[in-house]
């Protein structure tokens, strides 16, 4: 895999209002210091300590999202420095993101992962329950937490229109939210649905094997 070359690839085919997330989970430090050499500076993994032991070696200019499944026992490991959670799914979540955030004397952007998938295996807040989440404004219960944006993820399947079906689901919520809820990220698309995603308004990819290459 070019590293280099992939991130050149990318900035040139996706417009500048979308922000590219490095998704390096399982990768070594090499290979992100690669992306980072190639101006590379936001980067997401799906697990809090492997996030932090990179996060200690690497280039103090990086931002790093979580965007795998948070327990909220880890929470206090990433909230010195995490830029932004994409997987805040819960309430119960929220309110230990605020707790750690409060305590670092900082506020945490997250965006409010929501189930847009068929499937049964994939996190996120249920639709219904994340349109009353939405409604209620829970966010502002969180005064340390900064709810910023909605993520999804949508079923793994090369059927374009089941996908492209769940990312407009999404897009819609979106759009009835963003400005009552301040939102202005809709993160949806993967190596594998981005130009789907970008073609409902995704506005942030999450972009894994495509730049980095396969994981084992
Ligand atoms: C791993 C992962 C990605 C990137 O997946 P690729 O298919 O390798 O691009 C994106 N989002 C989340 C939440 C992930 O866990």
């Amino acid at each position: 895999m070019d590293i280099a070359a992939n991130i050149k690839k990318f900035r040139e085919e996706i417009s500048e209002d979308v922000i590219l997330v490095a998704i390096s989970k399982t990768k070594p430090n090499e290979d992100l210091q690669e992306a980072y050499n190639a101006g590379q500076r936001i980067f997401g993994e799906n697990r809090i300590q492997e996030m932090t032991d990179k996060s200690e070696t690497l280039p103090k200019d990086i931002e790093w999202h979580m965007v795998g499944h948070v327990q909220t026992n880890k929470v206090k490991d990433m909230a010195p420095y995490v830029s932004l959670v994409h997987s805040a799914d819960r309430p119960k979540l929220f309110r230990e993101i605020n707790k750690e955030a409060k305590k670092n004397d900082r506020t945490i952007n997250v965006l409010l992962q929501v189930k847009i998938a068929e499937e049964d295996s994939k996190y996120g807040m249920p639709y219904k329950k994340a349109e009353e989440f939405l409604k209620n404004e829970k966010a502002k219960d969180y005064p340390n937490v900064k709810l910023v944006g909605l993520m999804g993820m949508a079923t793994f399947t090369d059927d374009k229109e089941q996908v492209t079906k769940e990312f407009k689901t999404l897009k819609e919520l979106y759009e009835r939210f963003k400005e009552a809820n301040n939102l202005t990220v809709l993160s949806t698309g993967m190596s594998g649905d981005y130009k789907l995603g970008l073609a409902q308004g995704s506005n942030m990819i999450r972009i894994g094997s495509a730049i980095f290459g396969k994981r084992d």
